[in-house]
This record gives C-alpha cells, structure tokens and sequence, in this order.
C-alpha cells in the first residue's frame, strides 16, 4: 500500500492505476506549459485537442479497431445508451433482439420498452437468478441489432465468447470489461461502457460504433441524442467531460506503455480471477454464486455461510485495508470487483484475509 490508499475493490467508480493519478496530480494546476489546469483549458484549445484525439488514437490502436469504427465520448453514463441505441436505430415497426442477464440488461430493456419499440427476448437468464450465461443463443434473422450485457456487473457473469449474432450487428454494454481483454469487434455494430468501471472516472461513457450504423440514424432526434451529432463534431459539439475524457487518455496510455496491450492485460486479470476462483472452489466456508463456466474475471461474488458473518467479513476487511467487498444491495453477499488497475498484490492481499478469516470463523 502506498500514500495511505486501501485495496479497492470497488464496482464503480472504482480503482484507478496509481500512476495516472499522480499523473493528474502533478499536471493539475498547469497543464501540457498552458499554464492552466486541464480543468480549465478550452475544449477547443491545441491543448484539449491532443487529449481527445490520443484518447481515440489509443483506443483503436487497444482495440486493433479499422476505420469503420468511430469512438465517441458521450455523457449520460451507459444508462444513457440504453434509451439512446433503440431511439437511433429501431424504426417503422422494426424489431431488435435482446439477452437478458440481469440488472443492467433488464434496464437496456426497459428503456426501448418505455420507447414503445419492438424488441424480443432472444434468450434469458433469469430462471436460475441470472446466474449464468445463455449458451447457443439463435437471434432472428431481421433483428436491426442484437443487444447483450458482455460482463454482469452485479451477478459476476460474462460472455467468455461472444454468439454468433449471424449478420445481426451486436451492441454490447461492455461498461464493466471493456479492455480488459483482446476483442475481435467485427461483429460489433456498437460497443459502449461507462468509464467509471474499468477505464476512468464517472463522467463519460466510450462508444464505438460502426459506420454503417451511423446511416440508420434519422434526422428527427434531438441533437443531443443522436450518434451522428458526436461522430461528426469530434464529440465536441458542445462541451465535452474534458477531466473525465482526459483520465480514460491516461488510462489508455498506461494499457498501452506500462501493461503492453490486452493480451497482457488479459493474461493478468486471468491470473488475479484464478486466485479467487480457487479459494472460492477449494474452501466450504466461501461459495461463488455464478455458475462455474459463466463466471466473471471482473467481479467475482461469493456468500459465506450467514449475513452475520458477511458482515463481519466486510467490516474486518475495511480495517484490514481491503475496501469494497459489499455485493450489490440488489443481491448482498459480497463481491469483489478487480478491474484492471487492482493489482495482483491486491488480489494476494485479499486471498490471505480470506484464508485467515475462514480460519477464525469457519
Ligand atoms: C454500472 C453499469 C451500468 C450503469 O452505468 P451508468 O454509467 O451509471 O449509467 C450499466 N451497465 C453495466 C454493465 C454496468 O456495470
């Protein structure tokens, strides 16, 4: 532990890599010689200019996107993006698919159901509490798009692998594992996440879409709701999150320069996720609670045997330097979110309170 900082294994906002914060710090009152804070340069300054446009330049170079791809900053979050993906793209009594694996899909659902749109459920969790992933999902043929949630944030799920989606453009909310593996994004017609999770602060959220997308989008929307009006203002139309644009920059630059990529991040987060997984597997005192090839490397969630002793247990972490293992209070239990700033040294640090706590109280 360093400058008094705990383990934070918070769901978001989240951790961030130690060093993009001192980054920040040191460049916080006089950025880039501007002799301003980057809180306080023009969005259309030399100086903004080179933020977006490297935060873009990393990302597809990250995602090995091609030139189909637009990457928007958006605000709103990516509760937004559930209202604004099937008021952009589903028209004239057209219809999407979606897969729903809780919460936040049952929310994306929501939100094009209170727009009156046309949508199926292509395939459902909920029988067993969303505890796993749908295998061998079939989307119909004249779905516009089809619509998943890659890693369930609050259930500790995620798509390993990604459907067939069979010509059907896919839309993800990747909010809570955006790079934090290598994508084969062909099938994608848009990617979107809050960077609040993996990728910076609340503030902004990523979206990536695909040109053709873009043709689909009528003229009738307000401005401020379409993906047109970003893709072709450089998401500047009006004033963007300029600090929140500027941390996920940062963060983009750490992927790159100091992990080297997503297959090594990926092969660290594999690494991390393991260790929990194990202790979950081999101790009868901790149980996981997504099924075992469904499981997330994100979040991991797990119950001990009564809410006494998960409280205990959240409680002895806090004082123990580990933060943020309360589950969602949708579904209690406990959770550990280890995005990839959460270093393997954090990880081994909660292992062995782990194992400790078992042998106090199992
Ligand atoms: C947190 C989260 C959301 C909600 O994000 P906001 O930015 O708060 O709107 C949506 N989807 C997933 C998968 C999430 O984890």
């Amino acid at each position: 532990m360093k400058a008094n900082r705990i383990y934070n294994f918070n769901a978001g906002p989240a951790a961030l890599p130690l060093s993009v914060l001192e980054e920040i710090k040191d460049s916080f009152i006089n950025f880039n010689g501007s002799g301003m804070s980057i809180i306080e340069v023009s969005h259309r300054s030399k100086w903004f200019d080179k933020v977006i446009n490297d935060a873009v330049e990393r990302t597809k170079r990250l995602l090995k996107l091609d030139e189909n791809y637009h990457v928007l900053f958006i605000q709103g979050g990516a509760s937004m993006q559930f209202c604004m993906i099937p008021m952009n793209f589903l028209h004239d009594g057209k219809s999407a698919d979606y897969v729903d694996t809780g919460t936040w899909s049952t929310k994306a659902i929501k939100e094009a159901r209170i727009q009156s749109k046309q949508i199926t459920i292509a395939a459902s969790s909920e029988d067993k509490g969303f505890s796993y992933i749908p295998q061998n999902v079939k989307f119909s043929n004249n779905a516009v798009y089809a619509h998943i949630t890659s890693n369930n944030t609050i259930k500790g799920t995620q798509w390993r692998t990604f459907p067939d989606a069979n010509g059907v453009p896919l839309m993800a909310d990747m909010s809570s594992d955006i790079m934090s593996r290598p994508l084969d994004t062909e099938q994608f017609g848009l990617i979107y996440a809050g960077a609040q999770k993996n990728i910076g602060p609340a503030g902004v959220c990523m979206v990536i879409i695909r040109d053709d997308m873009l043709n689909m989008v009528p003229d009738g929307l307000p401005s401020m709701l379409k993906y047109t009006t970003y893709a072709s203002k450089n998401s500047m139309y009006n004033t963007p999150p300029c600090f929140a644009i500027y941390t996920v920059q940062l963060v983009m630059k750490w992927l790159e320069e100091t992990i080297g990529g997503l297959e090594k991040m990926e092969e660290i987060n594999l690494k991390k996720a393991k260790i929990l997984y194990n202790i979950l597997d081999t101790s009868g005192f901790y149980k996981g609670t997504a099924e075992p090839d469904s499981r997330s490397i994100m979040n991991v969630t797990f119950r001990l045997p009564n809410e006494e002793l998960e409280k205990r247990f959240i409680q002895e972490a806090l004082e123990n330097g580990l933060g943020g293992l309360k589950g969602h209070r949708s579904v209690g239990g406990c959770r550990a979110s280890i995005y990839n700033p959460t270093s393997l040294e954090a990880v081994e640090a909660l292992t062995d309170f782990m194992k400790n706590f078992e042998q106090k109280n199992g």
